[in-house]
């Protein structure tokens, strides 16, 4: 069977970034502004920048090879299966999908006999089950001639069309095809005034930009309680498009984040083995090998305090653990890899889970409202994993996460406790990563200067 074979993907905006850069720094050179010695070093530096881009562009955003589940076994028209190019075929009369309509209406509103219907339920079951989930507003696609259907299509999503046409043996056959989706590269830049995610609307920064920011930096920043008016971050990340529709956002490449004079960076590194983590640009791993809460974006209302309950002033109590209050059925998440060793119902603590971590290290999580679906006690679970969400079962006021800490029984404050680092870029692997980072700290930077430059003007 032969695959269609995606065209080469190049990033036009790279290429007009470099030549704008090109040109702000011939602008600084010629006008005398008595920087003309760090200007003709910067031209040089960007004139090195654009031949490395140009030569390596493929080992820095590989393209992007669609995914075709399966095309027809020949699309040229000598040789083709089909009764009609399906490709390139014009004859379609498009219907509206209307509330409650099924295809089998929109079949006779098309004038296809019954058999036709029949026919349909012939074809394998992944491709019964897309025909009977249209949707109000869909398109479909039908060409017939005297009441027999030669072909359909039904947009799937914005990338995937099923398309169900007869062949030249009379019968009706499918494959669906992939429109090519294209990463482009995104710059972006913010500065904070309150909150993460007002900064981020301001700056037109999608929500799961701003999560995924939220993750990365999430065992260094509390993002619930660290940010300062000031802060600011500039980011690179991939856009997906098909055409010149946007599709949705691809991942963060390289961030750089100021929170409260202290700078992190960030640099997205997939492994041979196709594990991707974030890491700082001399490859130490930006993970710890615990995350600072369970809870996003929740605030604390009880903080630890070993001090025992007073027998006499009934005032002081232990409070072994954290509370985290977040509305009821907020994701909780596990603060680490580890197993489960209890999971049910526990007193006071109501719905429970406890995980071990190995080394003596346990955490444990109270007051759910539920488990994740699909755990059991003795599972394997990995770090950040949802493991069940926020609730009041047992002795609780309000929703709120109970969070507890233990190493070797002891119970530990988790706000202090140090805790180790996930493993640094293994050193075979470093040479690559190191030159991945230098190139894309340095684009975050002069994308920078560029968005700088044009603001001024
Ligand atoms: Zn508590």
């Amino acid at each position: 069977m032969k695959r269609i074979l995606p065209k080469h993907t190049d990033h036009p905006d790279i290429s007009q970034s470099l030549i704008l850069a090109l040109k702000l720094q011939y602008a600084l050179y010629f006008q005398g502004t008595g920087r003309e010695f760090i200007g003709l070093l910067f031209l040089i530096l960007m004139g090195f920048l654009i031949v490395y881009k140009f030569f390596n562009q493929p080992t820095f955003i590989p393209a992007v090879l669609p995914e075709i589940t399966s095309s027809p076994d020949e699309a040229t028209e000598q040789e083709s299966p089909y009764i009609i190019n399906p490709l390139s075929h014009t004859g379609w009369q498009p219907y509206l999908v209307a509330t409650g309509e099924t295809l089998s209406q929109i079949f006779q509103k098309a004038g296809l006999s019954s058999e036709t219907w029949q026919e349909m339920r012939q074809l394998d079951q992944q491709t019964q089950r897309y025909i009977s989930q249209i949707s109000p507003g869909q398109i479909i696609n039908i060409d017939s001639k005297n009441g027999q259907l030669i072909a359909l299509t039904q947009s799937l999503d914005p990338i995937r069309t099923l398309y169900i046409i007869r062949k030249q043996d009379g019968t009706l056959s499918n494959f669906i095809h992939e429109k090519e989706v294209e990463k482009r590269m995104t710059f972006n830049s913010a500065n904070i005034e309150d909150s993460l995610f007002l900064a981020g609307k301001r700056a037109n920064i999608d929500d799961g930009i701003l999560k995924q920011l939220a993750d990365i930096f999430g065992c260094i920043i509390d993002f619930a309680h660290d940010i300062q008016p000031n802060d600011h971050f500039k980011v690179l990340y991939e856009e997906h498009f098909v055409g010149d529709q946007k599709i949705n956002n691809g991942n963060i490449l390289a961030i750089e984040f100021h929170n409260n004079g202290k700078m992190h960076q960030a640099i997205r590194y997939e492994d041979p083995d196709g594990k991707v983590g974030y890491y700082a640009p001399n490859g130490m791993s930006l993970k710890r090998a615990f995350l600072r809460t369970p809870v996003n974006f929740s605030r604390i209302s009880s903080y630890f305090n070993s001090q025992r309950h007073h027998p006499i002033l009934h005032t002081l109590r232990a409070h072994n653990g954290v509370d985290y209050v977040a509305p009821r059925g907020t994701p909780v998440k596990a603060v680490a890899e580890g197993t489960i060793s209890y999971q049910g119902r526990k007193g006071g603590y109501g719905k429970t889970l406890i995980l071990e971590h190995g080394h003596k290290r346990s955490t444990l999580y109270a007051h759910l409202s539920g488990f994740a679906k699909n755990i059991r006690p003795g599972q394997k679970i990995g770090q950040g994993q949802i493991i069940g969400y926020v609730g009041s079962t047992g002795l609780a006021t309000g929703a709120h996460l109970h969070f507890e800490f233990r190493v070797d029984g002891q119970h530990r404050n988790p706000l202090t406790i140090s805790l180790p680092h996930s493993d640094p870029i293994p050193m075979p692997q470093r040479p690559l990563f190191l030159a991945q980072a230098s190139e894309l700290m340095g684009l975050l930077e002069y994308h920078e200067k560029i968005m700088m430059a044009s603001n001024e003007h």
